[in-house]
């Protein structure tokens, strides 16, 4: 490293370890790795060490960092509009609108847009309870919906503890995981069949004069790429049906090609009432979220004021870059680019690495979007890690996940899971290099076995 780098360097993390205060973290016990640049699959340090990301940042650069036509995308709509209040139409977000509302299933036409996913989590509630009257929102143990107050609410994992634990109308239920099946279920269609009985009893035992909305993640991302047995979102389709209750599916994370189809729903071709989504909308280069809403409750705010709304709600420069990348999606086929890594490369891969770890208890996902389950004893399934595993107790994982970076590959890590989720486009010999890496990785989780 020169002196001007080792400077900036030195600078850069001084003043983030002074004035910067982040997510989820203990502050003074961390030390953030210091970015200096990126582009496709890979960011680098100050170093010039290159990390292939098999995360695309928080699972959202679906089409890598820095494409040149969504970066080029913002920058002349910088120089021509870079906002306007959200009750003015304009053309950026009009065609945000229609390009999203067209790759939505069924009758989901209207966009309502959002900064993140949290606040589309908190909008598609708001618009459940007002559809139906109704207060209660059903969610899974296994999920997560966002930091802001209802979707932590909502959500299942572990994150909710440290928040504030009134439920405010949120019921919780067991979805299906065949792995580690809550229902003892040995079969997918046992498994899914269960899950099915175990919804509609709670549904029936809480009231369902009193649901307004089930919610769940389409295919479950944070809690480990949790892929639905076939039959069950269509089962859930039916229960919201009989019930006369919305039904929600959090996008946010397996949209926009990640499992190889536009929307996550389209592999089951199920079609929900309401779609919340972000990341990558705009692969995340200008922060965008959104519900898609079905006909029937667009109709319900068609004549009444919808109580909701945000200073930034479909700002420009955002849509701009919805635009642009939806379109390098087309233009590039990322969507089926997608399907055919994970069909033909991810997925025989990641098998293959099993066969040879005894540290790998599963392997599961679809498209881009995979996890790999860590264990101690795969006849117990005994996870590498506890649930919730934090300090002496993550060492494991931690040291995995050291070995990774170690061998240039910037892994995701949580719980006793790798989650594999590098960008849509990643190229096959960054597919063999990032799995050549992981092979090397996954001795040192195998020690623990
Ligand atoms: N829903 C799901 C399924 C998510 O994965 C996330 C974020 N990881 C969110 C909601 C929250 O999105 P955001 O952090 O943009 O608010």
């Amino acid at each position: 490293m020169n002196a001007e780098a080792a400077a900036s360097l030195a600078g850069v993390k001084d003043a983030d370890r002074k004035h910067v205060f982040h997510s989820w973290s203990a502050q003074e016990l961390i030390d953030p790795l210091a970015v200096a640049g990126a582009a496709g699959s890979y960011f680098w340090d100050y170093e010039g060490k290159r990390y292939l990301d098999f995360s695309s940042a928080l699972v959202y650069t679906n089409i890598g960092y820095q494409h040149p036509k969504v970066a080029a995308a913002i920058a002349e709509q910088a120089g021509k509009l870079c906002t306007v209040a959200p009750g003015f139409a304009v053309d950026v977000r009009s065609e945000a609108a229609r390009l999203i509302a067209e790759r939505t299933p069924g009758d989901l036409d209207k966009i309502f847009f959002t900064n993140a996913g949290a606040e589309a989590v908190e909008n598609a509630v708001r618009m459940a309870r007002l559809h139906t009257g109704r207060p209660k929102v059903l969610s899974a143990y296994r999920s997560y919906h966002g930091a802001t107050s209802t979707a932590i609410n909502l959500t299942g994992d572990a994150r909710r503890f440290g928040n504030d634990t009134a439920t405010a109308g949120v019921v919780r239920f067991w979805g299906p995981y065949l792995y580690r099946s809550p229902f003892h279920a040995t079969t997918e269609a046992e498994e899914c069949a269960r899950a099915l009985t175990h919804l509609e009893d709670t549904i029936v035992f809480e009231g369902p004069q009193s649901i307004a909305a089930i919610i769940l993640e389409t295919v479950g991302g944070a809690p480990g790429v949790l892929v639905p047995p076939a039959g069950y979102l269509a089962g859930v389709r039916e229960l919201c049906d009989r019930f006369g209750i919305v039904f929600v599916l959090d996008e946010v994370m397996v949209g926009f090609g990640r499992t190889g189809t536009w929307f996550a729903a389209d592999n089951w071709e199920v079609t929900p009432d309401l779609i919340c989504f972000a990341k990558g909308v705009t692969s995340g280069y200008v922060p965008l979220g959104g519900v898609a809403i079905s006909a029937a409750i667009a109709e319900t705010f068609a004549r009444r004021p919808y109580p909701g709304g945000l200073t930034y709600s479909g700002h420009v420069l955002a849509c701009a870059a919805a635009v642009a990348t939806i379109n390098v999606m087309e233009e590039e086929g990322v969507v089926a680019q997608s399907a055919r890594t994970g069909a033909e490369l991810l997925g025989p891969g990641l098998r293959a690495l099993a066969e040879r770890h005894p540290s790998v208890g599963e392997v599961r996902g679809l498209g881009t979007f995979w996890a790999l389950e860590l264990v101690r004893n795969r006849e117990t399934r005994e996870p590498l890690v506890p649930y919730n595993a934090a300090g002496a107790d993550n060492a494991p994982m931690a040291e995995f996940a050291a070995a990774c970076k170690k061998g240039g590959l910037w892994p995701l890590v949580a719980g006793n899971r790798l989650h594999v989720a590098p960008a849509c486009t990643i190229t096959p010999q960054d597919v063999a290099k990032g799995l050549e890496i992981l092979d090397g990785a996954l001795t040192v989780a195998d020690a623990h076995v």
